[in-house]
């Protein structure tokens, strides 16, 4: 992270496999390091940000630190699986966004549009709306909610809602075919009778 809302400096964090906890008094931007996770991923709302606009997340300043004029996030993803389908035992994704508004994208540093992001993720469960980012206080909503809400939540974190989507998007097309084979079957018939 670079320029991204707290973090002016370049700052950069290793997350081992397992549970990483980060701990600091409030206010300390604890909460910023899951905005850049989010950020980085292709987050368009600024509510999942916490911020009234998107420029919101460029470094704004201290009393003894001049406000910056860019915000940047890498994310380097441990790709030796193979689960994202690009070459490369690491993928790096990387988003900035300058003051006049202009954004960027890239892929193991090559430019590329918001919606490459969003695919290259898509088939491994990290996409948008596949990827489950819980924050403060959204807990107790999840913990109360309905249990059709709570499953839903469950699935998408689990991964099931990818496989579920591709369910129903298979079963789409065969009620389609099923019928254009019936409306096939029925023009013949009524051309034998006549
Ligand atoms: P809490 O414990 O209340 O959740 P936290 O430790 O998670 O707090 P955050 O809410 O992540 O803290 O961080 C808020 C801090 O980030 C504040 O000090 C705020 O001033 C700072 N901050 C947010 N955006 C920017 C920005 N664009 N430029 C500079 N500082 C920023």
């Amino acid at each position: 992270m670079k320029g991204f809302k707290s973090f002016a400096d370049n700052t950069v964090l290793e997350f081992e496999p397992g549970v990483t906890a980060v701990v600091g008094p409030n206010g300390s931007g604890k909460s910023n390091v899951v905005d850049a996770v989010t950020w980085v991923l292709g987050a368009q709302s600024t509510r999942a940000l916490r911020s009234a606009k998107m420029d919101d997340v460029i470094f704004a300043g201290t009393a003894n630190k001049a406000a910056l004029g860019r915000a940047e996030v890498a994310l380097t993803l441990d790709n030796s699986s193979g689960r994202l389908s690009i070459e490369g035992a690491e993928v790096t994704i990387s988003r900035t966004l300058f003051r006049n508004g202009d954004s960027e994208y890239a892929i193991n540093g090559t430019t590329c549009r918001l919606l490459d992001v969003q695919e290259l993720l898509s088939d491994s469960g990290v996409g948008r709306q596949q990827h489950m980012i819980i924050g403060q206080g959204q807990l107790d909503s999840i913990l109360n909610s309905s249990s059709e809400n709570r499953r839903a939540v469950i699935e998408e974190a689990a991964g099931v809602l990818k496989h579920r989507r591709r369910k129903e998007r298979a079963e789409r097309r065969l009620s389609a075919t099923q019928e254009n084979l019936e409306r096939y079957i029925e023009a013949h018939r009524r051309k034998a009778v006549s």
